[in-house]
């Protein structure tokens, strides 16, 4: 029997849903190995403490490969267009900030995930999850589309969370609120899309995701394209609506309510936001 090609193995699925606790492992549901880009480490100060926190808990020739996968999975089909991201160079450097994406200056397919690595000693809690997070989340702006640069900054960070979430790699204080606009990006926006993905069905966020591939970011037409012709503001509107339903029936049930406290946004970023910025 001919062997079977590295493209059509299947991995079992391993549904993570946003209400699992987060754990060390991620648990993605890998359908298609895609192939990716050549991954790089420039570590800049070995003698630094976050230099050791990162080697001693994330492996080098297995997590970043991994997460690629998460994330090529959760943004795309396998006959999908995908940007033709080549390289993808973690920078590990101290500086002010947490971590952003960037394009080289002579190519925008070769990337650069710079993470600080003050950050990393800092980090309380599961080490290993935040990290995986972190770099899960800016390896999303690595291979998503963003309407050439024009789409809406907030959606573009959603996305990444969506997928960090997705992933399994959500981090402890996330939670869901529908508090303010739906654009204010992160975990506040990715549980917004990840409610229009249960809503309008599997594959809503990656035509979302597809939807920025060409031309300037049109909103309306995005989300009324994707969403079953509603108004972004309308969807938003229903979704705050369905989280006070939801706090309502947990008190009725005597339970903790868990939807709708007012969340902490802990930005993953500093600016510039996402790939399209420089530094
Ligand atoms: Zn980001």
């Amino acid at each position: 029997m001919p062997a079977i090609p590295i493209y059509f193995q299947t991995i079992m699925p391993a549904v993570s849903l946003p209400s699992d606790a987060p754990s060390t492992t991620t648990l993605p549901f890998r359908k298609h190995i895609y192939p990716t880009p050549k991954l790089r480490l420039h570590l800049e100060d070995l003698s630094h403490e976050g230099s050791s926190v990162f080697l001693s808990n994330i492996k080098g020739n297995d997590d970043l490969e991994h997460q690629c996968q998460n994330v090529l999975n959760l943004l795309y089909n396998h006959d999908s267009i995908r940007p033709g991201t080549r390289s993808v160079t973690f920078v590990l450097r101290a500086y002010q900030g947490l971590a952003y994406t960037t394009g080289i200056d002579l190519d925008g397919d070769h990337k650069e995930i710079h993470i600080n690595l003050d950050y990393f000693t800092k980090i309380s809690g599961d080490v290993r999850h935040e990290i995986l997070g972190v770099i899960c989340h800016e390896l999303v702006h690595c291979f998503q589309w963003a309407a050439g640069g024009t789409a809406n900054g907030g959606l573009i960070e959603g996305i990444a969370d969506y997928v960090r979430l997705n992933a399994g790699l959500a981090a402890k204080h996330w939670k869901q609120e529908a508090d303010g606009s739906w654009d204010g990006g992160y975990q506040h926006t990715g549980y917004f899309l990840q409610h229009l993905e249960e809503k309008f069905g599997r594959g809503t966020v990656k035509n979302i995701n597809a939807g920025l591939r060409h031309g300037k970011y049109d909103e309306k037409h995005l989300f009324e394209s994707c969403c079953g012709g509603k108004d972004v503001e309308e969807l938003w509107k229903e979704y705050g609506e369905e989280l006070k339903k939801r706090k309502k029936e947990e008190e009725d049930a005597g339970t903790k309510p868990t939807t709708t406290e007012k969340g902490k946004t802990i930005p993953t970023d500093t600016p510039p936001k996402f790939e399209d910025s420089t530094k």
